[in-house]
């Protein structure tokens, strides 16, 4: 089989029921919503989307937190798509604080470098970024950098999907991008069908009529529909040094509970680094009050369409919900592609 075209027929020819399968990555979606792959697809084949922004899943109390560092008179450095995301009593990007958006972890470092006053970095990301800070805290920063720990594991997210049955999943696209340092063996124990999928949309269409023909043939397994970048193995030194720098840690998504192993606390070794310890900061769980529906979003039970404020009183230009501040949240993607269900 060769090119979209022939793919996509060939996955006409063998869907013979519904199927619902889940991505958790924002560069899915947006490959999804950019090339219309939505309206080529057979009836009975539905994408949701997961929990795949990092941005998307940091809860308010992780927002809150940050403000509290910056109204400590800490330097926050911090990915842009941060910036706007709002927490109890506004976002970083109105609080007043000294603010810096970076473009990674050893952009905060210099910043240290160059100045005598505290400097914290929103660390977030999922296991494609966490080897990179763990990189940086192994070359022993300077004693006035830290970092706000906000990484998330998937496959933890997904236990709880399957284990919830919420979204009624037929199977996984896996994340390439997380594969790719991880490999996809700890993916093995989920009793559904799982490939791992490029970001192509041929890759993608491949993708789904692998997932298509594990579903209809019985088997759970995990199929590699991306081997040019993706080894079952993953790459074992990032994650070595991954978790020589870090523990797991229960921890809340926004739209789910407390998720156990599903987050990263620097190992006590590194403490000095960790500004909740630094600065005696708490994390604390914030009841939702809004309209928004991000947290069913995040889900795969709803989508962005279905939010009574998407594009009404939420856009990307004033957004309402961190995922239509980030450039991998749905809403965003949605709306910037103005793409329909
Ligand atoms: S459209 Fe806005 S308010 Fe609605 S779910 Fe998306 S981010 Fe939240």
């Amino acid at each position: 089989m060769t090119g979209g075209k022939k793919i996509s027929e060939a996955l006409e020819e063998i869907v013979d029921r519904s199927y619902t399968f889940m991505h958790i990555c924002g560069t899915h979606e947006a490959a999804i919503a950019r090339s219309g792959l939505r309206s080529i697809l057979p009836e009975g084949i539905k994408i949701v989307m997961g929990p795949g922004c990092p941005v998307c899943i940091t809860p308010q109390g992780e927002i809150d937190a940050a403000l509290e560092l910056a109204d400590k008179g800490c330097i926050i450095a911090t990915y842009g798509d941060l910036m706007r995301v709002p927490g109890t009593k506004g976002s970083l990007n109105s609080c007043g604080g000294d603010i810096r958006v970076v473009q990674g972890v050893h952009k905060a470092v210099e910043i240290a470098q160059k100045t005598d006053k505290e400097v914290v970095f929103i660390s977030i990301g999922f296991e494609t970024t966490a080897p990179t800070v763990a990189a940086v805290i192994l070359e022993n920063p300077p004693e006035n950098f830290s970092i706000l720990s906000c990484h998330r594991f998937v496959p933890p997210a997904m236990k709880f999907l399957l284990e919830q049955g919420e979204a009624k999943l037929d199977g996984f696209l896996l994340p390439g991008h997380v594969c790719v340092v991880t490999g996809y063996k700890e993916y093995e124990q989920f009793p559904v069908p799982q490939v791992v999928g490029g970001f192509e949309p041929e890759e993608i269409l491949l993708g789904l009529y692998m997932l298509v023909k594990q579903a209809n043939e019985g088997r759970h397994e995990v199929e590699n529909a991306y081997p040019r970048a993706v080894l079952r193995e993953g790459n074992q030194k990032a994650m070595e040094m991954l978790y020589k720098v870090f523990e797991t840690c229960d921890v809340e998504w926004r739209g789910f509970p407390v998720i156990p192993d599903s987050g990263l606390a620097l190992k006590n070794k590194y403490k000095q680094y960790d500004a909740l310890k630094k600065f005696d900061v708490e994390i604390k769980h914030v009841e939702k009050h809004s309209a928004c529906i991000c947290d069913r979003v995040l889900r795969g039970i709803a989508d962005p369409s279905d939010c009574k404020l998407f594009f009404k009183a939420c856009t990307p230009n004033n957004p309402i919900g961190p995922c239509m501040v980030s450039h991998e949240g749905a809403c965003k993607i949605w709306a910037v592609y103005n793409h329909k269900k």
